[in-house]
């Protein structure tokens, strides 16, 4: 006689999450080594290869500085290393992740002004060149923006926010988190004038959770000689010093940096502009599922879409947290919670990382078989949807590269 263990799950973990996302195996493969003296020669090969190799990821040929913590870390290096305490620094509210740095500027003693926002769109580049251009002392010391929004699925227009703050040569440094969209989404830090990029290991990256970072202009740098915040384990100038060798001031986490580099040739191998087109198919082949299933998108700008992230709004009344649980109970799949202000009111389907069509499918099978037993009024037919849509991609994709044209 057999009865069913509801503990038991075979097969994978469906992790859709919009971070950490799953670890491919090959840099699982390229992490699984004996730790090495991070003083010693190997280890300087190493520092020296990955210190370089991150910064094309930036697309950058300024520094880039490896924290051995989570992105939260990073965020609070770039403001420790730049400004002094009461310095105005401007922000606005995309979502959650915008509230939370934004609150701990408050912590440091900076004097943060919250552009407010709707939860559902990007940075309106305008509103900031508007506050800007009243700031005629110059006191506003740096404009801080989220690029990818993961709690409401909201990509904002960096160079826009660079042009803004040009149009009024305001000197504020512009600081950009790209937790959620280094690695998966188009990002310039060089070209769009970026002051400092905040990143982390464990989203579009494809690594565990450990690794933050710190990409930095002269500009910044040059702030960082004045800046009076107290900075100790952040401070770059020790890390930039020690990084010209290769080293590190402090312990780094060495195994992390070994599937660093592996997730960087990854990067490379299948070339950026095709990791990010990929992110942009997946994107677009959830919308389809959502639109067919009647439910609506959070984010109420298409030009604003995340190619990483869709948060789903529930019809009023339904709990976005039931039917995750309903979710992760019968299909071992993790989907991204509300947060603060949309908690229960959104799901987030991540689609991110290391991910093809066939893996979206089964997250959008788990989602619209989840939404049926959790009894969400919606129509059948968002999986077809997408795969009608991804098999069109293929078609065309087959049609431009002359492949495997097998019928007339
Ligand atoms: C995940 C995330 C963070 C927080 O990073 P931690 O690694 O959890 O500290 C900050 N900003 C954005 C946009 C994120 O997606």
């Amino acid at each position: 006689m057999t009865s069913i263990n509801p503990d038991y799950h075979a097969g994978r973990h469906f992790l859709q999450i919009p971070g950490p996302t799953a670890v491919p195996e090959r840099i699982q493969r390229a992490m699984d080594r004996q730790v090495i003296d991070h003083r010693g020669p190997e280890f300087g090969a190493l520092g020296r290869e990955v210190l370089a190799a991150v910064k094309t990821v930036f697309q950058t040929t300024q520094p880039v500085i490896i924290y051995p913590s989570s992105g939260t870390g990073a965020w609070e290096a770039a403001l420790v290393n730049t400004l002094s305490a009461g310095d105005r620094v401007l922000m606005v509210e995309t979502g959650h992740f915008a509230s939370l740095w934004q609150k701990m500027a408050v912590k440091l003693g900076l004097a943060p002004e919250f552009i407010a926002g709707d939860w559902r769109h990007g940075v309106d580049a305008s509103a900031i060149e508007a506050h800007l251009a009243q700031d005629k002392a110059h006191s506003i010391k740096a404009v801080c923006v989220v690029h990818n929004e993961t709690s409401t699925g909201t990509t904002s227009d960096i160079a826009a926010v660079r042009k803004a703050i040009d149009a009024v040569k305001h000197p504020a440094l512009l600081m950009v988190d790209t937790i959620s969209s280094l690695g998966s989404v188009h990002y310039r830090h060089d070209e769009w004038g970026v002051d400092v990029t905040v990143g982390g290991s464990q989203k579009g990256l494809m690594l565990p959770p450990g690794l933050s970072f710190n990409a930095v202009s002269q500009k910044a740098i040059a702030a960082s000689r004045s800046a009076k915040l107290p900075s100790a384990f952040w401070g770059w100038d020790e890390m930039l010093e020690a990084n010209k060798t290769g080293y590190f001031p402090y312990t780094p986490a060495t195994t992390l940096l070994y599937g660093l580099r592996e997730a960087i040739d990854m990067l490379h191998e299948e070339g950026l502009a095709n990791v990010f087109a990929r992110h942009e198919r997946h994107a677009e082949a959830t919308r389809r599922a959502v639109r067919a299933w009647g439910l609506e998108i959070l984010c109420a700008n298409p030009a604003e879409y995340s190619p990483v992230v869709t948060a789903v709004m529930m019809p009023s009344g339904v709990d976005a947290d039931a039917v995750r649980d309903i979710i992760l109970k019968h299909f071992n799949m993790s989907l991204g919670m509300g947060l603060s202000k949309v908690k229960g009111k959104v799901f987030r389907i991540g689609h991110l990382g290391d991910f093809n069509d066939l893996s979206l499918l089964g997250t959008l099978a788990g989602v619209e078989m989840g939404l049926g037993l959790a009894k969400v009024p919606h129509q059948a037919g968002g999986v077809a949807a997408a795969m009608t849509y991804l098999r069109d991609c293929a078609a065309q994709q087959s049609a431009s590269t002359g492949a495997t044209r097998i019928a007339a």
